[in-house]
């Protein structure tokens, strides 16, 4: 199948005076068109950086792009002018992000926003325009529309402001959607809201999706493949399926095991991962995980276990999935 994204062995980093961040460490994944995707992982794992990178955000100096390549459509993102890139953002790729006031002007009517992209990517102006803009605050499920459009951001609450900002991003039927920790501030039954209206619009208006989120809990019912990273690399990857259920990478399952399930005792039984995620000015050798990871052996410290396929679709970077652990061989590097 033809792929609308192709990130290959992305790498970004950024200056900072303590030294050099190694947000990204080489990055590869594809996305089919109409597919939804979901990337995993703590705050600092380069999800963000990833997303960003995609839409071409990441400021200069102090980051850069180190190397890889990102085709979108066919053609390499990296190398376009920043002309060319505020042509396919907004056009071609839509982002969303977790605070609505980073893409919403607060001294300016949604509804004027909403047209000021349909000028700036589409020939829809004057009425026509406003027409639009009115269908999108309706098609979000904006409760009426007409008197939305002509109100200011503030005048919305949080999960209208998170509705207001899709109906923008969507304006121009890009066909690629980002949306970055989109429900996080909000608070559990509008999240689900919120994500039901993503996984609606999908469908009707064939857009794929890229979902950013620390909270695997968010992703069931919504991708169909996830992608966990881990201190800048990705660890594991897999449908939704193997990665609830045939996770391998001890990562993934401690990231699991905060999951709440349903009936059971929220907070108190959840066990999040011990310690932190590795300074990415100096990665630790071998795999970054083996300073939190119960079933550390010696090669984990080490070297880096490479991605490892388990399936078409299910990649691994454990040294546990190795072909010689599984035969209970000594592993020395
Ligand atoms: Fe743990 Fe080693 Fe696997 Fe890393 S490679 S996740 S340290 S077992
Ligand atoms: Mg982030």
């Amino acid at each position: 199948m033809k792929h609308l994204l192709s990130v290959n062995n992305l790498q970004v980093h950024f200056k900072t005076f303590a030294g050099e961040v190694q947000a990204v460490r080489g990055v590869s994944f594809d996305l089919t068109a109409g597919e939804a995707i979901a990337i995993v992982g703590e705050s600092g794992c380069g999800k963000s950086v990833t997303a960003q990178s995609i839409m071409r955000l990441i400021p200069s100096p102090p980051g850069r792009y180190v190397a890889g390549e990102i085709f979108f459509d066919g053609e390499n993102l990296l190398p376009k002018t920043e002309k060319e890139m505020e042509i396919i953002r907004g056009k071609d790729i839509g982002m969303i992000f977790q605070d609505p006031m980073t893409s919403l002007n607060p001294t300016m009517k949604v509804g004027h926003q909403i047209v000021e992209t349909l000028n700036k990517h589409t020939d829809l102006a004057g009425e026509a325009g406003k027409q639009r803009a009115v269908e999108m605050l309706a098609l979000v499920g904006l409760p009426n529309p007409e008197k939305r459009y002509g109100q200011y951001p503030h005048q919305f609450s949080g999960g209208m402001r998170q509705r207001a900002m899709i109906a923008m991003a969507l304006a121009c039927n890009p066909r690629l959607l980002i949306a970055d920790e989109p429900t996080t501030a909000l608070d559990v039954t509008i999240q689900a809201q919120i994500l039901e209206l993503m996984q609606e619009l999908k469908d009707k208006l064939g857009t794929s999706i890229i979902l950013i989120t620390h909270d695997l809990g968010v992703v069931a019912g919504f991708a169909s493949r996830v992608i966990v990273m881990y201190a800048g690399k990705v660890v594991e990857s897999g449908t939704t399926s193997e990665i609830f259920y045939q996770q391998r990478h001890p990562y993934t399952r401690g990231l699991l095991a905060s999951v709440p399930r349903p009936g059971q005792e929220i907070r108190k039984k959840l066990s999040p991962i011990a310690g932190r995620p590795p300074d990415l000015i100096a990665p630790p050798q071998g795999c970054a995980f083996w300073p939190r990871c119960e079933r550390a052996m010696l090669v984990c410290r080490e070297v880096q276990p490479d991605l490892v396929r388990l399936s078409d679709t299910h990649l691994v970077s454990c040294w546990l999935t190795h072909e010689y652990a599984s035969k209970g061989a000594t592993i020395r590097s």
